[in-house]
């Protein structure tokens, strides 16, 4: 799971980003104060980090500067100040992106992605018999020469549980992640969708089972025959 580190000194706006990064399936740790978490930051480094420019403490500007003295972390800063940006991502600081204030927790979570899909190398696909493709823009997932289309609802299903193999998500992370209006729907209904998926799976590739039921938990992708 990616790791989020939150720097942010006021409390409300700081668990809103949380509550938000959790919800979609990162993990948070959030830091009040800006000395105590630079001190952490260097002992125990994150995946990400979001970083509010005015800090008790150490200011955000000099906790960027410091980290990227040893570390490549993913830094998005925020800030109320629009005239600071260009030095936020100017090579002294060396922040990856900024967020002005105030901001939607929705575009926070877009901007994550953007820098980390920026940041993650891609790996080289090797084509074999066995090569298991989800196409995100057209809604399709391949397996070696055949596929079919998925509604946006399994395509979110597949998603989360392809991109972490062999963890196993309860009904209600699922529900989390694969709806994006915080919509609740019953277990059943989540049953469902996970049931039609791995028909369509079945289809593609016959005899190889790649969603798993975990009695009275929930559900993890991993490619069995
Ligand atoms: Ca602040």
């Amino acid at each position: 799971m990616t790791q989020i580190a939150i720097v942010e000194d006021e409390p409300k706006l700081a668990s809103l980003l949380r509550d938000y990064l959790e919800a979609d399936g990162f993990g948070t740790i959030v830091y009040d104060n800006g000395t105590q978490a630079l001190d952490e930051l260097k002992r125990n480094p994150p995946d990400f980090v979001l970083l509010d420019l005015m800090l008790p403490g150490t200011d955000g500007m000099t906790i960027c500067r410091e980290l990227r003295k040893t570390s490549n972390v993913p830094i998005i800063m925020i800030t109320a100040r629009v005239e600071e940006i260009d030095r936020l991502l100017g090579l002294e600081i060396g922040a990856d992106d900024y967020i002005c204030k105030p901001f939607s927790p929705r575009e926070v979570i877009a901007r994550v992605k953007t820098v980390l899909r920026r940041v993650t190398p891609v790996s080289v696909e090797s084509v074999s018999e066995d090569d298991f493709i989800i196409d995100e823009g057209a809604a399709m997932v391949r397996v070696g020469d055949k596929e079919c289309t998925l509604t946006s609802v399994e395509l979110n299903l597949l998603k989360t549980l392809h991109a972490s193999p062999g963890r196993i998500f309860n009904r209600h992370q699922l529900m989390t992640r694969i709806y994006n209006d915080n919509r609740v729907v019953s277990d059943r209904t989540i049953d469902s969708h996970v049931k039609k998926l791995r028909q369509k799976l079945e289809a593609l590739h016959p005899g190889v089972q790649y969603i798993h039921s975990v009695y009275g938990i929930g559900y993890k992708f991993e490619k069995t025959t």
